[in-house]
């Protein structure tokens, strides 16, 4: 089995790199980005002129749009996707499972005449009813109707998805019960970015800011596996639950580094660049990639834009890799820790928030006043993190993603944040009264609070920490490659926003008592530096004695997701949800039950799906293994001779073989245990009894694997997953 599998592979490796010479596709690059996209430069060709300005205004400053216009766009929307080849539409919007979800209707209408005419009202695109009953609430629809809605987003655009030989128009939308509360990550996403957006330009008010608006903006970098497919089907563990459950430890795994920005092997080239060519022409700006440090590993980044559009498009780039792998004969893998043993996959959720004059807020700038507003938006963050670490520890858990965090390869469940040296001297220096001197002795201006000019790079990398500030944007890295980064950007929003808000606050009446601006700054930055700074930690967060640290600090150590989960249900925590109108308090424990529950379910999953690999196809191949060299042992008996090294292979067999045996026993035990409607006490049960028999099974199953003929064993190994490329 397991050389029929590895004959496959090969086959298909070999057969691709044959047709490879043949694919030409030369398209320009900037002709195909946006072709399928009703963007900007389509609108305004498309729209009579007060339309357009009418949805401009609503993109650009969140003026309500008005009913009367959506008409004219729906139809301008229709021709336009029509011409293009679409025949449905669609409203496709982000339940709260983390996956993205569509229903298609087709344009045509009969005329009664037999024929038929392409529909679109503007009705049908502002508001959809998609059969809302089985995405999951979190008990939100349980006492009201079972409806939902969807929602058109004008501000993410809507784009044309080719798939099979069909053509769909998507338009992004938010999903919302009847009775307007949020079902979905779109809609709380807007309603944060709205809400820092208020508390920021209060604080560059003070500043003299004529800017109006604020948005977050992020860029967030995948990491992914790709192996080949052949290997991939032969794995119910990675079919059904996207990681191995079994798998012993391969001869070389990484640690040779060589894999690391290394050549990029063709065919994965082939699917990288398939890739980017979909996602260009869907106007997802797609970058950068390259090898990252497991074997079979990589990564794909976009340019950063609006978080909004920004997580729309890094749905679609999960989205199309997916897809598109099969095509190479390759599965994409956007699980956390699909092997063991070697780095699992994470998402950078790089993230800054800039102006409607087009500054960028975490910038340091040029002179010293702009490192004066600089200094109070990066005192707001790292307060924020401290204040709310918990939140931001609970936006990102997940069973997937506890594999990563505090494993020694991932930031650990510890939120702290790398400033850098000269970042971390200038809050020293600010703590102690004012910032006179830069760490590189620059001159500087007179005056309370002046700051050094800081360089653009203003810092050194720090690729341990789970939230770094790396010049111009923190880079939240503890996120898993697998989630939406819906949650943990609206986590940080609240969390940034109630800090701005904070500091708006204390300025505002320390200017209005007549202190200057600079007076009210150099008051308020060290009083606050001192009270966060504990969360500021440069050095290497993978160590164990920065958990001792840390502990001592006071930070937060929330090393699972039960552990981490509660946090988002804190009082104070649904508290600024509820201020700052991102959440109400039924909308924050409905995402929290849905956590929960997928917390379960996947755990579940994965037990259940180890009971079944052990005994159907594990247990069986051992058994098969044994009886030939319990066999041998006779025969070399029956010869008359002893057979000692035959004999000892053959009680070490029996003796894993019963091990193994009680052990997924054991497990399926374990995972007879019933919620009896206390899903937290369920999911402690998982981690506490349904994770460690798992584990266990597992040591003695990769036991089995090394020692079990390689024709004999029935899985995909590492050896071929990871480096048959
Ligand atoms: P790395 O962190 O791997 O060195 P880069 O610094 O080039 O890579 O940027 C990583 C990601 O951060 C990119 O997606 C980039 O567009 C994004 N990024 C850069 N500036 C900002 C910003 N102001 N806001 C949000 N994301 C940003
Ligand atoms: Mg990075």
């Amino acid at each position: 089995m397991g050389s029929a599998v590895l004959t496959e592979a090969i086959t298909a490796i070999r057969d691709w790199s044959v047709t490879e010479a043949k694919d030409t596709r030369f398209a320009r690059a900037t002709e195909t980005f946006g072709s399928l996209v009703f963007n900007d430069a389509v609108q305004q060709t498309r729209l009579p002129k007060p339309v357009y300005h009418a949805l401009r205004r609503t993109i650009t400053l969140g003026v309500p749009l008005d009913n009367s216009v959506a008409d004219a766009i729906a139809s301008a929307m229709k021709e336009w996707a029509v011409e293009h080849g679409a025949t449905h539409y669609t409203h496709w919007f982000q339940p709260l499972t983390g996956i993205t979800a569509e229903k298609h209707d087709s344009f045509l209408s009969p005329t009664g005449d037999g024929k038929a005419v392409a529909e679109f009202s503007g009705k049908e695109l502002i508001k959809g009813e998609p059969d809302a009953s089985s995405f999951p609430s979190g008990g939100m629809r349980s006492t009201f109707e079972a409806r939902g809605y969807t929602a058109w987003d004008p501000t993410s655009a809507p784009w044309l998805l080719k798939s099979g030989n069909s053509t769909t128009l998507v338009i992004p939308t938010a999903f919302v019960s009847w009775t307007g509360e949020a079902l979905d990550k779109k809609t709380p996403l807007l309603r944060s970015m709205e809400a820092l957006s208020k508390q920021a330009v209060r604080v560059l008010r003070l500043f003299g800011s004529r800017a109006e608006r604020v948005v977050t903006t992020c860029g967030p970098e995948q990491e992914y596996f790709l192996i080949d497919r052949y290997f991939y089907l032969s794995r119910p563990d990675l079919i059904n639950a996207g990681r191995t459950l079994f798998g012993a430890r391969p001869p070389k795994g990484q640690e040779l580094e060589d894999q690391y920005f290394g050549s990029i092997p063709d065919r994965v080239m082939a699917f990288m660049s398939e890739v980017e060519t979909e996602l260009y022409k869907v106007g997802v700006p797609v970058k950068t990639r390259h090898n990252e440090v497991a074997p079979s590993q990589y990564e794909i980044a976009p340019v950063f834009e609006n978080a909004n559009v920004a997580t729309d498009h890094q749905m679609m780039t999960m989205e199309t890799m997916r897809r598109t792998a099969p095509k190479y004969g390759l599965a994409c893998l956007l699980h956390e820790k699909p092997f063991a043993g070697v780095n699992g996959s994470g998402k950078h959720l790089n993230w800054s928030i800039s102006d409607d004059l087009g500054h960028n807020l975490l910038s340091p700038g040029a002179n010293p006043h702009d490192n004066m507003q600089f200094l109070v938006f990066c005192v707001a963050v790292v307060r924020a993190v401290n204040k709310w670490q918990g939140l931001l520890r609970a936006s990102i858990a997940s069973a997937g993603n506890d594999h990563r965090l505090g494993a020694n390869e991932a930031p650990p469940a510890i939120i702290s944040v790398f400033l850098g040296d000269m970042l971390t001297d200038i809050f020293e220096q600010i703590e102690k009264g004012s910032a006179r001197s830069s760490k590189h002795g620059g001159e500087l201006d007179t005056g309370v609070l002046v700051l050094p000019k800081l360089p653009r790079d203003a810092g050194d990398r720090n690729r341990t920490s789970p939230f770094a500030f790396t010049g111009n944007k923190f880079e939240f890295r503890a996120v898993s490659s697998n989630q939406s980064i819906g949650y943990p950007n609206i986590a940080l929003n609240v969390a940034v926003t109630e800090s701005l808000d904070y500091i708006a606050t204390e300025l505002e009446k320390a200017t209005a008592s007549g202190k200057s601006l600079e007076h009210a700054v150099a008051e308020l930055l060290p009083k606050v530096i001192k009270e966060h700074k504990r969360i500021i930690f440069n050095g290497n967060n993978y160590a164990k004695e920065w958990e001792k640290e840390a502990a001592k600090r006071g930070l937060q150590n929330l090393k699972n997701t039960p552990d981490a989960l509660p946090q988002l249900i804190a009082r104070d925590v649904t508290g600024i949800f509820e201020k700052y109108k991102v959440l109400n308090e039924r909308e924050v424990h409905a995402r929290y039950d849905v956590m929960v529950e997928m917390y379960n379910k996947t755990v579940n999953v994965e037990g259940q799906l180890m009971v079944l690999m052990s005994n159907r196809y594990i247990l069986p191949a051992a058994l098969e293994y044994q009886k030939h060299v319990a066999q041998s042992v006779a025969a070399v008996k029956a010869a008359g001779g002893r057979s000692i090294e035959g004999k000892k292979v053959l009680d070490r067999l029996t003796k894993l073989i019963d091990d193994f045996k009680r052990r997924a026993d054991k497990l399926q035990y374990a995972l007879e245990h019933e919620a009896n409607g206390d899903a937290v006490k369920h999911a402690r049960h998982f981690r506490d009894v349904v994770i460690p028999a798992m584990a266990t099974l597992r040591d003695a199953g990769d036991e089995l694997e090394l020692i079990l003929p390689h024709e004999t064993w029935p899985l995909a190994t590492y050896r071929e997953m990871l480096f048959i490329k």
